[in-house]
């Protein structure tokens, strides 16, 4: 038999697969997905089965074999996955497999190996016998304890035989004492040997599980009642795709966890996506307590260890319903008869390594393979779902809430960071003793530093981007420490100009720390906290712990980054502030409006007491926006709760500039360490693509990133398919001069 196999290597170089001849001995171990360990260009690598063949071109004596056969095999599903992600996403067939490997299987490592003692059946006789618990110290009659080595048994080993049936008749060694199960294998009442012992992560329910589902409301029943129709329908007409649009609160996750049910109850199994999983651990615990330990979760939290044991627990079918970000969508299930895509809008649903996949594109792609339901939610869907999926949506928030005014604020001509109408309402819930959500999407103390004698700007030496100041505590010397956002780099505030050696520096622009800082002196007491949270160097404990805190304070702010109107729910926030709506709104991206609408409405849909609270001056909820540009429409749509009304336009301007979905974008980078082999790079491709159908943009240079400049083209086409083709053939063509010349190419199809 001969194996084509696809070597794991980076390069895009290497191409295969590569053919090998598998020995009689290793054949019942190899079948299309299998991992092996193969010779390959004098060196052994781990190789994913792509094919296998009854002969091949090659010469039996120029035919390696493999070496062995690695345990985490993939299914054949997955192989042709790999090689659709590769072709749809201009990457190549390894890269993509290695991304639905667990961590450490490819070099053989990874699963944690122990001494497993199990009770034989011999030892399952001394204990078995009908008459219960009571009678353990009379050995059953059928049991003959000469043969269990002459001995009657010790009252210890008795007791260490029911401790290990107790644990369901196998444990570690170790757990136990392995010197004394030792003494129990040579009776052969035990079997030891070295197993594969799963780490399961720590549960992350965080707060209340509620494990039962409650009834659901009219608006549930129709829409989970829409889905288990699809769910129970003939394979032919199971290829649905459903949008589940409703406002957060309006309980969607409730007909998921339905839909999921019905999933299991015709035993196949199902994968829910979420944005990111440090934000949405409530999320995971719900479906935890539901459902329990058929539930795997797969997230970067996990230490690899964990996650290899997950993706062995769905491999081997122990598991069947996978939640976790991006990444879980290639979860190695088998009949899948659900797809879940929470908050569908969400960018994190875009890979930034190679292959740059979209989670929500591999979703489709895997649930039309299955005969799968899909379905994806949000209170803010993307305007291309919308044109392409069924909708049905759930209108109303579960506990009747209303949603929250949202008022914009004209801060044009202010040099205050707040608004006199926000700090009023500041004051007044501080004085009601109330809680608020700040959002401001930037990080630090300020925006960048400048000289105020020459105007010199203080960059990051491999970015060209202005560093950021931050945990500055004190508003006289300047102190703490400048970093780029980009890279990382990191250095003392300057004392004085490099250039023209005055030691006046101004700061531009507040950040979220500044803001803190400032709210802090205001308004911080002990019955009036100020929490800050945002993607900074805390780690996710820290932000859970902060999240928590929060939550459980009678009254207090939560200032933050974008991150704090995603995924939390705490039920009794009655002001929401967006300190400035333009830093979305400007941001140099067809998407700018829309992230800018799902910002605002998203915070809104966290904003709102339930109904019949009635604390004393607390005042009703709302929402301010802070805003430039008081007459934008994602503001104006936004402060209508209009989220059709917005969709609708957006997709006419959309259509009239060429946009998704009215058009594919394709997004071509080259880097290199000087400038001129990385733009000879791009008007090489850009000279393979120019008489073809697309509309190409650039190339132009880009700001130069982690020390690498950069010259980009961007591909703007009616016709998809063949223009990832396109670009695919041009960039394999220039690709190996390029390498030579320390170029490296990267595509990014459908750039978020
Ligand atoms: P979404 O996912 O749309 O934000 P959830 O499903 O999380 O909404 O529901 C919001 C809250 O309402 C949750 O606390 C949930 O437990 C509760 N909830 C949802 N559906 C029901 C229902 N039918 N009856 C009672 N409580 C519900
Ligand atoms: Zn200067
Ligand atoms: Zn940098």
């Amino acid at each position: 038999m001969i194996a084509r196999v696809q070597p794991l290597t980076r390069t895009r170089a290497v191409r295969g697969p590569f053919d090998y001849a598998v020995p009689e001995a290793m054949a019942a171990e190899v079948a299309v997905g299998a991992l092996l360990r193969v010779p390959f260009s004098g060196r052994k690598v781990p190789g994913v089965v792509v094919e296998l063949a009854a002969g091949s071109e090659l010469a039996p004596e120029r035919l390696a074999t493999p070496e062995r056969v690695l345990n985490a095999g993939l299914t054949p599903e997955l192989v042709a996955l790999a090689r659709w992600m590769a072709r749809e996403y201009c990457s190549t067939t390894a890269r993509a497999l290695a991304l639905m490997l667990p961590p450490g299987a490819a070099d053989g490592r990874g699963a944690k190996r122990a001494l497993v003692a199990t009770l034989t059946a011999d030892g399952a006789a001394v204990l078995g016998d009908p008459g219960g618990a009571g009678h353990l110290n009379h050995p059953s009659r059928g049991f003959d304890a000469q043969r269990a080595g002459g001995r009657a048994l010790t009252d210890a080993q008795r007791a260490l035989l029911q401790q290990l049936a107790a644990r369901g008749g196998t444990a570690t060694a170790a757990e136990l004492g392995t010197e004394a199960l030792r003494r129990l294998e040579r009776r052969g009442l035990v079997q030891i040997a070295p197993r594969i012992v799963p780490r399961r992560p720590a549960n992350l329910v965080v707060g209340r599980a509620d494990a039962l589902a409650p009834p659901l409301t009219p608006d549930q029943r129709a829409a989970a009642d829409a889905l288990l129709a699809v769910l129970h329908a003939p394979a032919a007409r199971r290829r649905e795709e459903f949008l589940l649009q409703g406002v957060t609160g309006s309980g969607k996750t409730e007909v998921y966890l339905a839909a999921v049910q019905a999933a299991l109850d015709l035993g196949r199994t199902a994968i829910v996506l979420v944005p990111e999983i440090a934000l949405t651990p409530q999320a995971l615990g719900r479906f935890q307590a539901r459902f329990g330990d058929v539930v795997a979760v797969l997230h970067s939290a996990l230490s690899a260890g964990e996650r290899h044991d997950e993706w062995m627990r769905l491999r081997c079918g122990e598991a069947r319903v996978c939640v976790g970000p991006r990444s879980a969508v290639l979860a190695p299930l088998e009949d899948i008869g659900l797809i879940v895509v929470d908050e569908e809008h969400e960018s994190s649903y875009k890979h930034e390594g190679d292959p740059r996949y979209d989670a929500r594109g591999v979703a489709r792609r895997r649930a039309r393979e299955h005969d799968a339901l899909l379905v994806f939610g949000s209170a803010t869907p993307r305007p291309e779902t919308v044109t392409e999926m069924r909708r049905l949506s759930l209108p109303h928030r579960v506990d009747g809430r209303a949603m929250p005014p949202v008022e914009v604020l004209d801060m044009r001509g202010s040099h205050q960071p707040l608004h006199p109408e926000t700090r009023m309402a500041l004051a007044d819930l501080r004085h009601g003793g109330g809680k608020a959500i700040l959002l401001l999407n930037r990080r630090g103390w300020s925006n960048f530093l400048s000289c105020r004698s020459c105007g010199h700007v203080w960059l990051c030496p491999n970015c060209e981007v202005a560093l950021v100041l931050h945990a500055a505590r004190s508003s006289g010397a300047l102190r703490g420490h400048v970093a780029c956002h980009h890279c990382g780099h990191r250095e003392p505030v300057p004392g004085r100009c490099p250039e023209c050696a005055s030691v006046s520096v101004a700061r531009h622009g507040a950040g979220t720390e500044r803001i803190e800082h400032e709210l802090r002196e205001a308004l911080g007491s002990a019955g009036f906290p100020v929490f800050r949270l945002d993607a900074g160097a805390t780690g996710l404990e820290v932000r859970a712990r902060t999240l928590q805190a929060f939550e459980r304070a009678p009254a207090g702010l939560l200032v933050g980054t974008q991150m704090v109107a995603k995924g939390h729910d705490f039920p009794d926030v009655s002001l929401g502030v967006v300190l400035d709506a333009d830093q979305t709104l400007r941001f140099p991206d067809f998407r700018a409006e829309e992230r800018t609408f799902s910002l605002v409405t998203q915070l809104a849909g966290r904003i709102g007491r339930p109904g019949g609270d009635g604390r004393p001056g607390a005042g009703a909820s709302r929402v301010l926006v802070q805003t430039l540009a008081p007459d934008a429409r994602p503001l104006r749509f936004a402060a209508e709760h209009d989220a059709d009304g917005f969709i609708a336009d957006e997709l006419i301007r959309r259509r009239a500039l060429a946009y998704p979905p009215y058009a594919s974008l394709i997004r071509v980078v080259c880097a290199a360490e000087s400038e001129a082999p990385a733009r000879e790079a791009a008007e090489a491709i850009h000279a393979r693509l120019v008489h073809g159908e697309a509309l190409l943009l650039g190339p132009a240079p880009l700001f130069r990133l982690r020390g690498r400049h950069r010259t980009q083209i961007v591909v703007k086409a009616r016709e998809r398919r063949p223009a990832i083709d396109a670009v695919g053939a041009a960039v394999d063509a220039v690709g190996p001069a390029a390498a030579r010349a320390g170029v490296s190419v990267s595509v990014d199809v459908d750039p978020q």
